[in-house]
């Protein structure tokens, strides 16, 4: 069975992507936009969103081209050497529906590191 998807245009990012609500901006191309969480879990923790309007990392595989995947990933790394991620690691995490815990409808990468951030999932389910 394959999922249907329905972007919520009102989400979060989407008015962050507009810029009818500030970010923190760390970098931004035509294919993604980096920014601080706003309760960071680390000492650096930064969001990656597409610029495409795609629900989940699920969505975004099945559905964004080849040219939006690769410019995506491609800026995940970008901003993981900008940020000073890749001498000691980071943590990367896609959140992804209701057992994923994911908050915010539009696909992201949270990257987390600055320090070890802990085991890799919580002992008890939230
Ligand atoms: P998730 O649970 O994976 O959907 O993560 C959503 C993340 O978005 C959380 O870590 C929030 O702290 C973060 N967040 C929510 N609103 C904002 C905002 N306006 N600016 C930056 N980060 C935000």
């Amino acid at each position: 069975m394959s999922a249907a998807y329905t972007y919520d245009d009102e989400n979060i990012f989407a008015k962050i992507l507009q810029g009818d609500i500030p970010c923190k901006e760390v970098y931004r191309d035509e294919y993604a936009l980096a920014f601080h969480d706003i309760n960071p879990q680390a000492p650096t923790h930064i969001l990656v969103i597409p610029t495409g309007k795609y629900v989940s990392i699920d969505d975004f595989g099945a559905n964004a081209s080849a040219e939006e995947v690769a410019g995506f990933f491609k800026a995940v790394s970008k901003v993981a050497e900008q940020e000073g991620l890749l001498e000691n690691g980071f943590r990367s995490i896609a959140n992804t529906g209701d057992h994923g815990g994911q908050e915010v409808p539009h696909f992201h990468v949270h990257l987390l590191g600055g320090a070890k951030v802990g085991p890799m999932v919580s002992k008890k389910a939230a």
